[in-house]
Parts: structure tokens; sequence; C-alpha cells
């Protein structure tokens, strides 16, 4: 390993690096930082750096505050839009207790216990996700607002504007990041965009999309406009999405769920995996959907499902299976948007395939109707069970599974909950300006 932080320094060094930031991701989902000088990365790299721990919320108590970031040198990345003489670099870092253990309490942690277990099994897992977000006007208090930029639709050209520029700018500074990009294009709602990147191995995945979403929103303001990953940041209009296609392979770097002589080509393992995933999707909703505004996306009529089944084309369900064949065999789950941890979403996704896979889950019948157009007797009769309609409902399911919490374990299990049962507490008893609006003159 010295090898390797030869590497990181020598990188410095070249790229005229004067500051690191050492980056985590809270239990929450929120990247967060500390910059040091050069001179301290030996240090840091050594996994010398402390921070204070119960001033991340849901990390710590403050009786034991002590923790370490351990940065993995791969990560190893210099931001493109700073300066290029007092250059700025980041690192992620994996967190561990004063006696050199690892922190229960960091997601990252969380997903590497679940890809061990694949590992184990004989598998690796691969994501690509589909990010999507909005870009808003900023008003002149430099206060974002919720006006889009723009008018335009899917795959609409927009004439030359802010949002155009600022999307090609994104794409132009992941590239330089070291991301291979695949499409950007304008969504479905105005001022909606998507910009997809090449699938890889779910670790590095998770740390992309943390670093996807700071990019973007970084750019953005630099562009005097405001990125927003916020499921459903208006009403009427799709929300924002972050499908995620997901395969394994196997150690010999074969596709495990392509299969060529079976009449779909998919693979039994793809199919208990997605009977695992139907099985759990109630109860790991908390985890790919985790705010009380990600239920006001999942609804029916825009794009979002809301209902737990699976189809080979069908973009109401939960899990749509891609045409491509081979080596991009996948599976395409549709309910996980951008607010959610990567880390603990792809890790509870993973692990309810992989408890198909293990038990033999059987998937249900595949659904070719359009779901929305079902009525809900024609669902019971189908099988059809409905996504949890509200946070409360996902953390209820959530704790009601075991297999899905065990994922997280005590640490984050607990510190998520309580977070989560307050935020809709808080939401639960606030007064919206919808009851306003329609009870104050009724009554
Ligand atoms: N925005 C839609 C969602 O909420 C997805 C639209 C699409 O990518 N076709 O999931
Ligand atoms: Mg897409
Ligand atoms: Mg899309
Ligand atoms: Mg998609």
């Amino acid at each position: 390993d010295t090898a390797r932080k030869q590497e990181v320094l020598e990188k410095a060094r070249e790229s005229g690096v004067k500051f690191v930031r050492l980056q985590f991701t809270d239990i929450f989902g929120v990247l967060k930082n500390v910059a040091i000088t050069v001179e301290q990365l030996g240090k840091a790299l050594d996994g010398e750096m402390m921070f204070d721990g119960s001033s991340i919320h849901g990390f710590t108590r403050i009786e034991e505050s002590d923790m370490y970031l351990q940065p993995d040198p791969a990560s190893f990345v210099v931001f493109p839009w700073r300066p290029r003489e007092g250059a700025v670099a980041r690192l992620i870092c994996d967190i561990y207790n004063p006696d050199g253990t690892p922190f229960q309490g960091d997601p990252r942690y969380a997903l590497k216990k679940v890809l061990a277990e694949a590992k184990e099994m004989g598998y690796t897992m691969n994501v690509g996700p589909e990010c999507e977000f909005f870009l808003f006007h900023i008003d002149k208090e430099g206060r974002p607002t919720t006006e889009t930029h723009d008018q335009a639709g899917y795959f609409d050209m927009t004439p030359i504007d802010m949002g155009e520029n600022a999307r090609r700018f994104m794409v132009l500074t992941l590239e330089e990041m070291g991301f291979e990009i695949e499409a950007s294009h304008h969504e479905v709602a105005p001022g909606q965009h998507e910009i997809d990147f090449k699938y890889s191995d779910a670790l590095d995945v998770a740390d992309k999309i943390m670093t996807f979403k700071f990019v973007v929103r970084t750019i953005a303001q630099r562009h005097g406009l405001h990125a927003s990953f916020m499921p459903k940041p208006i009403f009427g209009i799709n929300g924002s999405g972050m499908h995620m296609n997901q395969s394994l392979f196997t150690l010999a770097g074969e596709n495990a769920f392509y299969d060529p002589s079976t009449p779909d080509q998919l693979s039994e393992t793809a199919k208990y995996y997605i009977g695992g995933l139907v099985k759990h999707a109630r109860s790991f909703a908390a985890l790919t959907n985790p705010n009380v505004n990600s239920y006001k996306r999942l609804v029916p009529g825009y794009e979002a499902p809301c209902y737990v089944a699976w189809s080979l084309a069908n973009r109401s369900s939960l899990i749509r299976i891609p045409a491509k064949r081979g080596l991009s065999t996948r599976v395409e789950l549709r309910n996980p948007d951008p607010s959610c941890n990567p880390y603990l979403a792809i890790a509870a996704a993973l692990k309810a395939g992989l408890d198909g896979i293990k038990n033999k889950i059987a998937p249900p019948e595949v659904t070719e109707r359009n779901i929305y157009h079902m009525s809900a007797d024609d669902r019971d009769l189908a099988g059809i069970a409905s996504l949890p309609a509200s946070l409360q409902e996902a953390i209820l399911e959530l704790q009601a599974n075991p297999v899905i919490s065990s994922v997280l374990g005590d640490h984050i299990l607990k510190n998520l909950v309580a977070g989560k049962q307050a935020e809709w507490d808080d939401f639960r008893t606030a007064v919206h300006d919808w009851e306003v609006k329609k009870y104050l003159t009724l009554y």
C-alpha cells in the first residue's frame, strides 16, 4: 500500500494540488468533507485524520465521538473547475473507530459487506444509474426558485440557453474526472435533464453517484442555476428518478443473468434475483425512496412506478428488463430516486436479489399490461401489490423485514429510523398550503 500512497502523493505534486477534500457520505445520503493542505496528505493517507463524529447527524454520541478517515487512493481526482494553481483534489474515505475497526455507521462499509456476501456466492455486481434532475432559476437574492429554466420536453433541442450550456459543461467536467458519459438529454418535464454514465462495479458507481450529484450542482451554480435532485419538486409534472440497471457477473466475467437457451434469454439466476426484488420491494423503498417527498413521485401517470410488478417492456412496472442481451442483460429497477443514499440503496437491492437466488424465490407472472390502467380489483386478482404510499409506511416495512434491515446493521438502522421518523412527524404535524386552500373557507 505504500506504492499506492506514493502514487497519490506523486499525482498531487504533478497537478499542483494545494488542497485535498476528504469526503464521505452520512447515513442520510449527504456528502460531507474536510479540506486539508497537501502538506498533510501523507498523514491523511495513513489514516491519521480525525474528525468529530458526534457533529455528523446519525453518526455517534458525544461521549464516543473520535472517528478516523481512511482515504481510498483509487478515488483521487482533481476538481477541473478550480484554479490550476493551488489546485483542489478529493479523496473518498472509509470511516474507522479509534481502535482500527470499521465504523458500523459508514454506509460505504454497509455496501462493502453485501458485496462480500455476493462474492462468496460467486458474483460481482454491476450498476448503471440514470440520474434525473431539474435546473431552476435563482432569484435576485440568490435563492433557488422552482421556476424551470426552459419549457422543453423529452429529447428536445433547446435554443442556446444557460441550461444547455450548463449541461454541456457538466458532461465535459465529469469526463475530465474519469466518467464515461454515455448519453445526456432533456427529460420529459420542463427544466428536467438526465445524464447517464457507463455502468461499473457497484462500489465505484455508488461513489460516482455522490460525485455526480455534487458536480452537477456545482456546475449549475456556476451558470447561475440551481440543480435539484429532489424527487418531485413540482406537482403535476414528472418527478426525477434514478433508475438502477443492475446485473450480476460471475467471477469469470460472464453475465449471470444471460442464458441464450431460454425463451426470454434470461437465466434462472436472473429470475430468482427478480423474485427477490419483488419480494422485498416494499421493504427497501425506505432506502431507495428515503424522503417524505419521494412518495409524491410514486403516483400513477408520471412514468414512475407505484405497483410491485415486473415486465419486459412496460414502463409502468417497478422492474423492467431492457431488450439488450448478452453482456448487457440487466434488470432495471425503476423506483429509486436521486435523493437516496446510493450505498444503502444499492446494498438493499443487491441483498434482496441475493436472497431471491439463495432461496430460489420464483418471480410472479410477468405483467405486460399498463398497470396505471388496471383497477384495484384487477391488480388484486393478478397479485400486484402497491409500493408504500408514504415515508411512514416505508419505515414500518423496513423495520418489519429482517433481510433488508440486516443490510444496515443495528447502528444505521436505529439512527436512520429515528431520523426518518422525526422527519415524518415534522411533515405530519405541519399545516400545508393544500389544507389551507381546501378547508379555510369551506368550514
Ligand atoms: N422521470 C421518470 C421517473 O420519475 C422517468 C422517466 C424516464 O426516464 N422515462 O422515474
Ligand atoms: Mg434513461
Ligand atoms: Mg429518464
Ligand atoms: Mg431507464
